[in-house]
């Protein structure tokens, strides 16, 4: 498949010395159906980086408390800059003084059929995505509504929508760790202190 439109990443790469990060460049083919990550990345604040593959690249939201089961909970998700899709097998530590600078958990990931009769590009510009997760922890429907909360653009909530994979429990707390290795936060920090 084709790579993405360079100036996709531009962003992405303009924020990043790819000589000191160990973070993907960009530019690996996308596979057949998309996918979507979490990645929990303990950078100046913890928070969970969602992200869904939109036109060759992972469209990306940051959400500082995380994802919820809970269709009661409206999680505030920022959008940043997209990502290349290589970044979806991305775990390890981002050098401190780094943009990002921290420990990256690949927390959960799978594929993503998005519901509705646009093409996601176009949902994604109007404001109003919704979709279906199949992950090893997050499953069924989800909303991400543009909110534009205190006149920010960027803001955006991400709620769960009602099925049977809704629940009261927090996710969070229950499966804590890397679907990549098991590791949790302390265990990827330490080891990459290592080398
Ligand atoms: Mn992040």
């Amino acid at each position: 498949m084709a790579k993405p439109p360079g100036d996709k990443l531009a962003d992405y790469q303009k924020k990043r010395d790819f000589a000191r990060t160990p973070e993907p460049t960009g530019g690996q083919a996308s596979p057949d159906a998309p996918i979507f990550v979490v990645q929990k990345h303990d950078a100046s604040r913890l928070h969970y980086d969602f992200r869904l593959e939109i036109g060759g690249t992972l469209a990306s939201w940051a959400v500082p408390k995380g994802p919820s089961l809970d269709t009661s909970q409206k999680r505030l998700a920022v959008h940043v800059e997209d990502h290349p899709l290589d970044y979806a097998d991305f775990e390890g530590t981002i050098p401190a003084d780094e943009y990002g600078g921290g420990t990256v958990m690949l927390w959960d990931r799978g594929t993503v059929r998005f519901l509705g009769d646009q093409p996601p590009e176009a949902m994604l510009e109007g404001g109003f995505l919704e979709f279906v997760l199949s992950g090893q922890k997050l499953k069924g429907r989800f909303k991400l509504i543009q909110t534009k909360m205190g006149g920010q653009a960027k803001n955006w909530l991400l709620v769960k929508g009602g099925d049977e994979h809704a629940n009261k429990g927090d996710v969070l707390v229950e499966q804590p760790d890397s679907v990549k290795t098991g590791r949790s936060l302390e265990q990827i920090a330490a080891e990459a202190q290592e080398t």
